[in-house]
């Protein structure tokens, strides 16, 4: 197997830098040992990367780019990472812990993205508002100019992604900040970026820590607009910032998201989204199936088929793990993995039935048991977000206690349901709080579908056209006409 690069850079202005604030170690959370260093920005290369962005968009360069043409450069970045799919998915594995096969969709999805929003630029369009014989009106849409993007370690390639495709193809110029526990395949943005010509400083792509590179760029006054996805805790302070320049942000924070399973529902079909749904990416989702809320009639067999898959899950390396949808890789550190493995401990202080794993691998590597438990409503491992592997079932009486139960979190990212009547879950989609209802599949919908949160999920959406109007203005010129 070839060595990685045992050093990776800060793309600042078209050249790599040093990081004003040393080095951090990359590590490979599959076996604890340290993959590269990693440069690590502080507040003035955050400044000299924000003042690159603004240039480029004070040039024009971008904004007065006819947007067809700018589309073709974001779809041209797309199918860049797809010619370098096999060691962008091999890096993403190495530092994240995923197994190969998800780091190979995980590329596949952030080209899609660069398609899609490529696709999108030349539909940002204005419209023309009557005001009488007198005048002419029309409205049109700027781009906010510098786009700063604050990425999580738990999808470092597809967050990155969805915010940058949709701010370039829209005549914005950004800033990454990427995150410390897997900064390095974002470095193939800032490949794909010069490969297709961008100008330089349109795309800078940076790591430092959060609080002091991540605090710089959400505080910057030139800074004209935020995209956040992490925690809510992260996400106030970011949201604290903004609001000091009146900058708008969009959060997409944590979830609690909850299917709801009736009694008339397909469980065969279900396994899948079992599978899928919470242990995809060792539960490290946003928008993970975290809960099960099931009819009593069905709350055994729930217990015993969640169990049979959790156990069948193969759990090791993720370089070696290329069965796809068969096996589970490290979770992306062992804090995070004790993290989950606390949670799972407090769950059975409260009672909760542990009906499968809860312990981490005997071997090196941040790896867990994927976990079954069978908890009630109230226990905070039915309230918290874990961000692991964890599956809480819980049994519901009648519809109206299932919704109630679902929209009984802080949270409202996602939820789910399952059931041979359409007409029951058209009204509990209606019912439910959450910003995207799946009916009979988990994870439904891609990239063209919006998505964003209900409560302390966030808000705004990414994804769709809806995403588009995050990165742009709406400007209205009224004309009075002569005579
Ligand atoms: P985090 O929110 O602290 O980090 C996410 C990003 O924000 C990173 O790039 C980080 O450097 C940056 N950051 C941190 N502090 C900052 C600050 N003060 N100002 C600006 N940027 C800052 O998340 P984490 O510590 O990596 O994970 C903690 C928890 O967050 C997880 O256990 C999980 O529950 C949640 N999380 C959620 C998502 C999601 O997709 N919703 C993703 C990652 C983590």
């Amino acid at each position: 197997m070839a060595e990685i690069q045992p050093y990776w850079k800060n793309y600042i202005d078209g050249a790599w830098c040093d990081g004003g604030a040393g080095r951090i170690d990359v590590l490979d959370p599959a076996t604890g040992t340290v993959l590269a260093a990693q440069a690590l920005a502080n507040a003035t290369d955050v400044d000299q990367a924000v003042q690159a962005a603004r240039r480029v968009h004070l040039s024009g360069a971008l904004r007065d780019m006819r947007p067809i043409e700018r589309g073709r450069l974001v779809q041209a970045m797309g199918r860049y990472l797809l010619e370098h799919k096999d060691e962008i998915a091999r890096v993403l594995t190495l530092e994240q812990g995923k197994p190969l096969w998800e780091s190979v969709i995980e590329v596949e999805g952030a080209a899609l993205y660069f398609e899609y929003y490529g696709n999108q630029a030349s539909t940002v369009e204005g419209r023309s508002i009557p005001l009488g014989a007198g005048y002419f009106d029309w409205t049109e849409h700027e781009p906010l100019g510098v786009s700063a993007q604050i990425i999580p370690w738990n999808y470092p390639l597809e967050m990155t992604a969805r915010s940058l495709s949709a701010a370039l193809a829209t005549g914005n110029a950004c800033v990454i900040k990427t995150p410390e526990l897997t900064p390095l395949t974002n470095a193939w943005f800032a490949h794909a970026a010069e490969a297709v010509g961008l100008p330089h400083g349109a795309v800078n792509i940076l790591c430092g820590l959060g609080q002091e590179a991540g605090a710089a760029l959400s505080a910057h006054p030139q800074v004209n607009q935020i995209v956040f996805t992490g925690s809510v805790q992260t996400g106030i302070a970011i949201a604290t910032a903004a609001a000091g320049n009146v900058v708008p942000c969009v959060l997409e924070l944590g979830g609690k998201s909850a299917a709801i399973v009736h009694e008339d529902a397909d469980l065969d079909a279900f396994e899948t989204d079992i599978r899928w749904g919470i242990y995809f990416n060792a539960g490290q989702v946003c928008s993970a199936m975290s809960r099960v809320i099931v009819h009593e009639s069905r709350h055994a067999e729930m217990l015993e088929r969640a169990e049979r898959i959790a156990r069948s899950l193969s759990v090791g390396p993720g370089i070696e793990r290329s069965e796809f949808g068969a096996n589970m890789g490290a979770m992306v550190s062992e804090a995070q993995r004790d993290r989950a493995l606390e949670m799972v401990k407090t769950a059975q202080a409260q009672h909760a039935g542990l009906i499968t794993g809860g312990h981490a691998l005997n071997r090196q590597g941040a790896f867990m048991e994927p976990t079954v438990l069978s908890v009630t409503p109230d226990m905070d491992i039915a309230q918290q977000e874990v961000f692991g592997p964890v599956l809480s079932v819980m049994p519901f009486r009648n519809d109206t206690e299932a919704i109630e139960i679902a929209n009984s979190t802080d949270y409202g990212l996602v939820a789910g349901v399952f059931t041979a009547d359409l007409d029951r879950a058209t009204r509990a989609a209606r019912h439910l709080r959450a910003g995207q209802v799946f009916v009979n599949e988990w994870y439904a919908g891609g990239v063209e579908t919006p998505f964003g949160g209900y409560g302390k999920s966030g808000y705004g959406r990414e994804k769709g056209r809806e995403a588009l109007w995050n990165y742009v203005q709406t400007k209205n010129v009224a004309v009075r006409l002569k005579g």
